[in-house]
């Protein structure tokens, strides 16, 4: 298709607020993501190979921030199957950060103190090529809707904070998570509730007046930790939603995956963190790609990466600079990246 007839697709994009209709409204078909975005042919066998492992899943309110017929736009890359995917790699692994031996009860994972992390469901709004669970089999967690999660959590006193994590939490109705809250917030060592969610980057519209209700209901902390690799993801719609958001909770962060070819450029970091904070939302942290069996592509090596931060620490206020750190399995906390500051460089 060329550019004016994915200039007609987008003008046929729901305008309503419905969440669940954007979400519907996806793009799951490798041939018709070429059509849309006039992408070069030579690359769809490839594509079509890599969403058979791992399905291509890409909310088409999307497109509007990907510019037509570039496999190296960005905001693309992030969704888009490629050939490279269907390649092995040593090292590159189906559990790369160890989920599966912490996995103490179904669906509840503990592994540093004081935090575990509740698997809340294994839906996603959209399907990352990077993502480190995308070998995840949720169905055991997902069986029996979180009894022994929350019983172990309720056992054990030195739980302080449950992250509600996925899968995408936002992906379950307000009155689901509603009524999940509800159960966390009745055991009385837990003072704070952490979200981790992409939804608000990738269907701002999710921030209904119910979700932002049941966090003013709530008397648990709440954190909550988007997750944007890139300053062309955040939209006008973007900010209004996070607009909605932020009374309801006591810091709102994001964090990043450090990705080859989507922002692994010093200016590109920068500008996230710049237009984060426009929003009220602070750099939490950046991630080294954990080594997923098919994110190969996405690597950027140890040197690298730390070259890039002390190059954007130079740029940025320390309050900007999202820590860099790597998931070890079997680590106590995430890993940090360290690096030596250069001396002498004039301002
Ligand atoms: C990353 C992670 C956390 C959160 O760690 P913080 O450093 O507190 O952000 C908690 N539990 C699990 C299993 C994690 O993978
Ligand atoms: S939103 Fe998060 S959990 Fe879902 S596919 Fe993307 S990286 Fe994975």
């Amino acid at each position: 298709m060329n550019a004016a007839g994915a200039a007609a697709m987008l003008a046929q994009t729901p305008t309503d607020n419905d969440w669940r209709a954007l979400q519907r409204d996806c793009i799951t078909d490798v041939a018709e993501l070429w059509r849309a975005l006039d992408m070069d042919p030579a690359l769809l066998d490839g594509a079509k190979a890599a969403s058979r492992l791992f399905p291509l899943r890409m909310p088409r309110r999307i497109l509007k921030q990907i510019t037509a017929g570039d496999a190296h736009d960005p905001v693309l890359r992030q969704y888009l199957p490629l050939d490279a995917e269907n390649h092995s790699h040593p090292g590159y692994v189906t559990d790369p950060v160890g989920d599966l031996p912490s996995r103490n009860s179904p669906g509840l994972l503990h592994k540093y103190q004081g935090r575990a992390l509740l698997i809340t469901t294994g839906a996603c709004a959209v399907h990352c090529r990077y993502c480190f669970r995308r070998h995840y089999d949720y169905a055991e967690d997902l069986r029996g809707g979180h009894v022994q999660a929350l019983e172990a959590i309720r056992r054990d006193s030195g739980i302080r904070e449950v992250i509600l994590s996925g899968g995408d939490p936002l992906s379950l109705d307000d009155d689901k998570l509603a009524a999940l809250v509800q159960r966390i917030a009745s055991i009385a060592h837990i003072d704070t509730l952490r979200i981790h969610s992409r939804l608000p980057v990738v269907i701002p519209q999710r921030i209904t007046p119910a979700f932002t209700a049941l966090l003013g209901d709530t008397r648990l902390k709440v954190v909550f930790v988007m997750h944007s690799n890139h300053p062309a993801e955040l939209d006008a719609e973007f900010e209004e939603a996070v607009c909605l958001l932020k009374p309801f909770t006591d810091a709102m962060l994001n964090q990043s995956v450090l990705l080859r070819g989507v922002n692994d450029q010093v200016e590109v970091l920068a500008d996230l963190s710049h237009r984060l904070f426009e929003s009220g939302i602070l750099p939490y942290y950046l991630h080294q790609l954990d080594p997923v069996a098919g994110a190969a592509h996405f690597a950027v090596i140890d040197a690298a990466a730390k070259a890039l931060h002390r190059d954007l620490a130079a740029r940025l206020p320390g309050y900007l600079l999202p820590r860099l750190v790597r998931e070890i399995p079997g680590a106590s906390a995430k890993t940090p990246l360290h690096w030596t500051a250069k001396t002498g460089a004039a301002p």
